[in-house]
C-alpha cells in the first residue's frame, strides 16, 4: 500500500519542529520513528499534508542521569531504553517493558516518546512510565512546560499537546533500594503483538516492608492507560499480604472498562486484569527482597 502525497520538512532543531508545527496546525506531523504513522498514513487513517521529520535533529536520543533523575529525550528508541544500564537498576519495569514492544527491527527505529504520543491505550511503555511518576516536558515556540503523564492521556489517539508543542523528553524521578516494579503483558500472538492486556506496579516499603508508596497502573482496559488511584491508597501503610493484593485486584477490576476486539474479549480482559495485578505485586515485593 503506498503512502499519500505530503510534503517532508527538516528542521535543525526541536524548536524549529513547533515553530513549522504551529505554521502548518493540523496539516502536520512530528514523525519520530514513523512506525506508528507511517503505517496510519498508509491505511489513510491520517493524511497530513506535512510530515516534519524530527529524528536527525542532533542530541535528540539521549537517556541522561543524575543522582536525582533520569531523563528521556525525544528520539531515544525503544531498544537504547530497554539495554540502558541505568534504566535497567531503577526501572526495570520500563527496560522489560521496552524490550517486549514489538520485533527487534520496531524498536530499532521507533520511539518511546512516539509510542507516548501515539496514545494508544495499550502502548506498552505508558504504564510502567506512569507508576514511576514520569513528567512530560512539552516544548512550544514560545518555551517548554512540564506535564504529568497521567494528565497526558486524553483519550484513544488523544493527548494534552496543543498547536505547536512537541515533547522534548521525559523525567522520571530516580527509584530509591526499598522500591521494586514490574511490568505484565498479555497479548495473543506472544511478545509480537500490542498489549490486550499490560499492568505496571511500583512499591516503595520501609525497614519492616510496610509499603510507603505504591504505584499501579492498567493498559489496553479503558479509554486511555490509567493509575488505579483507588487500590494505590488501599495498598500504602500495609504489608502486602495475600488478602491486600485480593483488594487491589478487586479495586482495578471496577476501574477496568475494557472492550472486545479482536485481541481478546471483554470478559477475557477483566480476568488478567485480576491476575496481572497479583504478579505484578508479587514480582515488585520479590525485587525488593531480592536486593
Ligand atoms: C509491526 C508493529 C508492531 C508493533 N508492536 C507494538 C507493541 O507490541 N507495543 C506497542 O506499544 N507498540 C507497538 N507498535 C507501535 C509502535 O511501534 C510504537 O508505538 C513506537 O514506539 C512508536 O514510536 P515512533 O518513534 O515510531 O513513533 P512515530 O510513528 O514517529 O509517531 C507516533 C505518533 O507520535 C507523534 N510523535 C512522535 N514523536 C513526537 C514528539 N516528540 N512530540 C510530539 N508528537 C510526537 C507522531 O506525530 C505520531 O502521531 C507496533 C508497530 C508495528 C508497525
Amino acid at each position: 500500500m503506498a503512502l499519500p502525497k505530503f510534503s517532508y520538512l527538516i528542521p535543525k532543531s526541536l524548536k524549529e519542529a513547533c515553530i513549522m508545527l504551529a505554521e502548518h496546525e493540523d496539516k502536520a506531523r512530528i514523525l519520530a520513528g514513523g512506525t506508528d504513522l507511517l503505517i496510519k498514513m498508509k491505511h489513510r487513517t491520517v493524511q497530513p499534508e506535512y510530515i516534519i521529520g524530527i529524528s536527525n535533529i542532533p542530541n535528540t536520543d539521549y537517556v541522561h542521569s543524575n543522582h536525582k533523575h533520569l531523563t528521556i529525550g525525544a528520539n531515544a528508541s525503544l531498544t537504547m531504553v530497554a539495554q540502558n544500564p541505568d534504566i535497567q537498576r531503577y526501572f526495570p519495569a520500563l527496560a522489560y517493558a521496552a524490550g517486549v514492544t514489538a520485533t527487534v527491527q520496531i524498536r530499532n527505529m521507533g520511539t518511546v516518546v512516539g509510542n507516548i504520543c501515539n496514545a494508544s491505550p495499550s502502548a506498552d511503555t505508558a504504564t510502567p512510565l506512569l507508576v514511576y511518576d514520569t513528567k512530560v516536558v512539552i516544548m512550544h515556540p514560545a518555551g517548554e512546560r512540564t506535564l504529568a503523564l497521567d494528565e497526558f492521556f486524553r483519550g484513544p489517539g488523544v493527548t494534552a499537546l496543543e498547536s505547536g508543542e512537541i515533547v522534548k523528553e521525559l523525567v522520571l524521578p530516580l527509584t530509591s533500594d526499598r522500591s521494586g516494579s514490574n511490568y505484565q503483558k498479555v497479548s495473543p500472538r506472544s511478545k509480537v503483538d500490542i498489549a490486550a492486556v499490560g499492568v505496571s506496579a511500583c512499591l516503595h516499603v520501609d525497614e519492616k516492608e510496610t509499603i510507603t508508596q505504591a504505584r499501579l497502573a492498567i493498559g489496553a482496559v479503558a479509554p486511555v492507560p490509567k493509575r488505579v488511584l483507588h487500590a494505590e491508597k488501599t495498598l500504602e501503610g500495609k504489608k502486602l499480604t495475600e488478602e491486600l493484593i485480593n483488594q487491589a485486584a478487586e479495586i482495578s477490576l471496577d476501574e477496568a472498562t475494557p472492550i472486545s476486539d479482536t485481541r481478546a474479549t471483554a470478559s477475557y480482559r477483566k480476568k488478567m486484569v485480576d491476575v496481572l495485578v497479583r504478579r505484578a505485586l508479587n514480582a515488585s515485593m520479590e525485587q525488593i527482597r531480592a536486593k
